[in-house]
C-alpha cells in the first residue's frame, strides 16, 4: 500500500511546466528556469524540444499540448523519485556496500591517476574517465560510449556524441563547461542495439536512470554510467567571455579548451586555450585562468539556475564517479589527480585487474568530502537557505532531499548565499551589456563592485588584512615569512 502511495506521489504532472517556465524573480534577464536542458522530456515526448535561450543556456520548451506525465517522470527537477531512491534500487543490495550522506552508496574510495598511454596528460584530471571507458570497450563490456565531444560549429562547440573505439573515446577527453543535451543520442540508442556506457554530470545520470525506470530498452542498453563530480554547469557565455577576455571576441571564436595543463604548475593553476577564426583573430591564445575575471568558480558566473537547486555533488546514481582531487596533498601535481568513488563491483574488478596501468591511493569519505567541501556547503546548507527564501516569497521550488546535520546558516552566511545568487544573475545582465557595447570591459565594470561586496562579506576581515599586507610585500620577503610561520607552527 505504502509503495503504491509513494509511486503515485513521485509525479505531479504540472511540475515539468513549473521546471521549464518558472522565472527567477531576481533575475534581471528573466530567463532563468529550473531546467538544465538535459533533453529527457524531449526524448520521451515530442511535445517538448530543446532550445538555446538568450542567456546561452539550453532549456526545454513545450511546443504542443500533451499529457505531461511522461515528461514529469523523467525530468531530474520535476520527478520526486530522488537520488536516494534511485541509488537504493541500484546499489543497496551490493555485497559490502556502505552509505554516506555526502558520497551516497560506495564500495571503495580512492585518489589516483592513470599511468598508461598519456590518458593523464590528455585528461582534465588524472585521465581516469577516458581510460576506464576505453578499457571497458576493449574488454567487450560495452559496444559504445555516450559522452561529450567537439560539436559541429562555434555556436555548438560541444555536444553529446557516440564513440565506438578507444581512439574515438580519447578524442573526447577533458571537461566541457558548456551547455549540452542528450535527447538525440538517446534516440540513437533506442534505434541501435548494443550496450552503451553513459558519461555525464549528476543530473544527466539521474535523468538516464529515470528514463530507464520507464523504458526497458534504455535500461538494457545503458547498463553503466560514469559520473563527473559537478560544481555547476555553465551557459555558453562562459566560453565566450573567457575567450573575449583572452583577446578573441565572440564573432571570431572557434573553440575553447577549458582545461589546458601548464607544465610545472599546480593542478589548480591551469589555463584555457582559445582557438580563433577569421583574419583579425590570433590563431590561438593560451591564458592562465587565474588571470581572467570570469573563471573564479566560487563567483558562479553564468551558472544555470537549476544548479542552485541540485544537491547531488558526487553523481550518487552513477556506477563510479570521478572528480578533481582538490586537496593540498595532490594539488601540487599539475598533471592532475582524480578523486574516485566506486559503487559497482564490476568497476572495482576492472580497477583490480589493471592495477599496473593505474596509480591508486586509498582514500576515505572524509577526504573525498574535503576535496569538494565548498561545493557541499553551497549545495546543502546553501540550498536549504535558497529553498526557504523562495518558499517565503510563495515561489515554487523543486522537491529536494532532506539531510541530517545541516546547520542553519548564520546571518553572515545567508548574506554570502544571497550575494552568490546576485552574482550569478548579474553576470548574465553584464554580459548582455558588454555584447551590446561590443566591449568586454563593460562586463568587468558591471561586476567589479558586486565582487568587492561579495569578498567583504565572504572573506573574514583578518584574512583580507593578511592578503593586503601580502600584496604589498616583495616576493622574497613573502616566501621567507611563509617559511618562518611554517617552522613556528611545526
Ligand atoms: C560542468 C562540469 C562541472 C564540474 N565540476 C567539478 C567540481 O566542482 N569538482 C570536481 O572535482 N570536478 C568537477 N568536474 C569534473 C572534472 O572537471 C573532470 O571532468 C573529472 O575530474 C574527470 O577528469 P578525467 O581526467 O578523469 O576525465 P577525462 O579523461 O578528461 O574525460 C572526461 C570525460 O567527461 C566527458 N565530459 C566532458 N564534459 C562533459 C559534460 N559537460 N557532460 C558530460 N560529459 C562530459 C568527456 O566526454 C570525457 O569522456 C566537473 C566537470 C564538468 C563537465
Amino acid at each position: 500500500m505504502d509503495s503504491v502511495k509513494a509511486e503515485a506521489n513521485d509525479v505531479h504532472n504540472t511540475d515539468i511546466t513549473r521546471v521549464i517556465e518558472s522565472k527567477d524573480a531576481d533575475s534581471p534577464t528573466g530567463q532563468t528556469t529550473f531546467c538544465i536542458g538535459c533533453g529527457a522530456c524531449a526524448f520521451v515526448d515530442p511535445a517538448f524540444r530543446i532550445i538555446k535561450n538568450s542567456d546561452g543556456c539550453l532549456q526545454a520548451e513545450q511546443v504542443s499540448d500533451t499529457d505531461l506525465r511522461a515528461a514529469s517522470q523523467v525530468c531530474p527537477f520535476a520527478s520526486r523519485y530522488d537520488e536516494n531512491r534511485i541509488a537504493e534500487t541500484l546499489f543497496a543490495g551490493v555485497d559490502g556496500i556502505k552509505h554516506d550522506e555526502n558520497l551516497g552508496y560506495f564500495l571503495d574510495t580512492y585518489v589516483g591517476y592513470v599511468k598508461q598511454d598519456g590518458y593523464r596528460e590528455r585528461g582534465s584530471s588524472g585521465g581516469f574517465i577516458s581510460w576506464l571507458a576505453a578499457t571497458m570497450l576493449k574488454q567487450g563490456l560495452i559496444d559504445a560510449v555516450i559522452h561529450v565531444k567537439d560539436g559541429d560549429s562555434p555556436e555548438n562547440m560541444y555536444g553529446y556524441q557516440i564513440s565506438h573505439t578507444p581512439e574515438e573515446v580519447t578524442q573526447g577527453a577533458k571537461s566541457k563547461y558548456y551547455p549540452i543535451t542528450m535527447s538525440e543520442v538517446l534516440k540513437y540508442v533506442s534505434d541501435n542495439a548494443g550496450r552503451y556506457l553513459f558519461i555525464g554530470i549528476p543530473c544527466f545520470i539521474k535523468s538516464v536512470r529515470l528514463i530507464a525506470r520507464q523504458n526497458p530498452v534504455i535500461k538494457e542498453r545503458i547498463p553503466y554510467c560514469i559520473g563527473l563530480v559537478c560544481g555547476h554547469l555553465k551557459s555558453d557565455f562562459f566560453a565566450k567571455s573567457e575567450a573575449w577576455e583572452s583577446g578573441i571576441p565572440p564573432q571570431s571564436l572557434e573553440r575553447v579548451d577549458f582545461r589546458y595543463k601548464l607544465q610545472g604548475r599546480p593542478a589548480s593553476d591551469y589555463a584555457i586555450k582559445v582557438d580563433g577564426r577569421g583574419p583579425e583573430s590570433p590563431h590561438s591564445v593560451i591564458k592562465r585562468t587565474a588571470d581572467l575575471s570570469t573563471t573564479d568558480w566560487g563567483l558562479g558566473y553564468f551558472k544555470y539556475n537549476a544548479c542552485d537547486f541540485c544537491d547531488d555533488v558526487l553523481a550518487e546514481t552513477a556506477d563510479v564517479t570521478f572528480g578533481d582531487a582538490w586537496l593540498p596533498k595532490y594539488a601540487g601535481d599539475g598533471l592532475g589527480t582524480n578523486v574516485i568513488v566506486v559503487r559497482n563491483p564490476e568497476i572495482a574488478t576492472i580497477l583490480d585487474e589493471h592495477a599496473d596501468e593505474i596509480q591508486l591511493f586509498d582514500s576515505s569519505p572524509a577526504e573525498i568530502y574535503q576535496s569538494q567541501a565548498g561545493g557541499f556547503r553551497h549545495r546543502r546548507q546553501g540550498l536549504s537557505y535558497r529553498i526557504e527564501t523562495k518558499r517565503a516569497r510563495g515561489e515554487w521550488v523543486p522537491t529536494k532531499r532532506r539531510f541530517t546535520g545541516i546547520q542553519a546558516p548564520s546571518e553572515r552566511r545567508k548574506e554570502v548565499y544571497a550575494m552568490r545568487t546576485r552574482l550569478k544573475n548579474e553576470s548574465f545582465q553584464a554580459y548582455h551589456e558588454a555584447e551590446a557595447a561590443g566591449d568586454f570591459s563593460k562586463f568587468v565594470a558591471h561586476m567589479k563592485p558586486l565582487v568587492r561586496r561579495y569578498r567583504r562579506i565572504s572573506v573574514p576581515l583578518l584574512t583580507r588584512i593578511k592578503r593586503s599586507i601580502g600584496h604589498l610585500l616583495p616576493a622574497g620577503v613573502k616566501t621567507n615569512l611563509k617559511r618562518l610561520l611554517r617552522i613556528k607552527r611545526a
